[in-house]
C-alpha cells in the first residue's frame, strides 16, 4: 500500500485570467445548494466543488477550498489550475483562493476524457449509498484528495462505462459522487437523472 501523499499547491500568480463561465457556475452552484448536494456541515466545513475546463487546454477553473457553503462566488473564490502532477499530488494555480484539495480528482477526468468540459463533485450520503457499485465505483481504499483516487478515476474512465455514464462514486469518501459532461448543464443533468432513478 502506498503512503498517503498530502495535497499541496503552489501559486504561480495572484492574478487570475478572466473566467467567462463564472455566471453559469453560480447558476449551477445555487441549484446544488438548494438540493443540499453542496453546502456546509453544521461545523461550518464546506463540501462539494465544481470545475470548468479552460477551452481545449488541460487547465481548469475550480472552486476554492472551503467555499462549499457560500451562496455566490466571485473570481476571488476560484483558482485556475495551470499544472498538476498526480504522483506528488501537487497543483500549480493562479488566483488568490486556494484550489480545492480535491482538484486532482477533477484533473483525472480532464486528463482521461478530452470531451469533459466540466466536473461536479457533491456529497449526499443516501444517494451515495444507493449508487455504490451500481455506478462505476472507486475502491474503498482510495481516500479523497489522494493520488490513489485520481488513478482509480482514470482507470474507471479507461476500463468501464464511466465515460459514457459520466458518473463515478467514491467508495472511500462517504457521500462522494462525481459527475461530468461537456459543460455544467450536462454534468448537472447526469446527476439529476441518476438521482431520479434512485428516488423513484
Ligand atoms: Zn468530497
Amino acid at each position: 500500500m502506498s503512503e498517503y501523499v498530502k495535497f499541496s499547491c503552489e501559486r504561480v500568480a495572484a492574478g487570475i485570467s478572466s473566467f467567462g463561465g463564472l455566471a453559469e457556475l453560480n447558476v449551477f452552484r445555487r441549484k446544488l445548494l438548494d438540493l443540499r448536494l453542496i453546502g456546509a456541515y453544521p461545523n461550518g466545513i464546506g463540501f462539494g466543488n465544481l470545475s470548468v475546463r479552460d477551452g481545449a487546454t488541460k487547465n481548469f477553473y475550480v472552486t476554492g477550498s472551503a467555499t462549499g457553503g457560500m451562496h455566490e462566488l466571485t473570481l476571488a473564490d476560484c483558482a485556475k489550475v495551470v499544472a498538476y502532477d498526480f504522483e506528488t499530488n501537487r497543483v500549480r494555480y493562479e488566483g488568490t483562493a486556494i484550489p480545492s484539495s480535491e482538484s486532482l480528482t477533477h484533473a483525472a477526468i480532464y486528463e482521461s476524457d478530452a470531451t469533459a468540459g466540466a466536473v461536479i463533485h457533491c456529497h449526499c450520503s443516501g444517494f451515495w449509498a444507493a449508487l455504490l457499485n451500481q455506478a462505476p465505483t472507486t475502491s474503498e481504499a482510495a481516500e479523497y484528495g489522494t493520488p490513489e483516487i485520481a488513478y482509480e478515476i482514470m482507470k474507471l474512465l479507461t476500463h468501464t462505462d464511466a465515460r459514457t455514464r459520466k458518473i463515478i462514486v467514491m467508495a472511500g469518501h462517504e457521500g462522494g459522487i462525481v459527475t461530468f459532461g461537456k459543460d455544467l448543464a450536462e454534468g448537472f443533468a447526469v446527476l439529476m437523472r441518476e438521482r431520479e432513478k434512485i428516488c423513484r
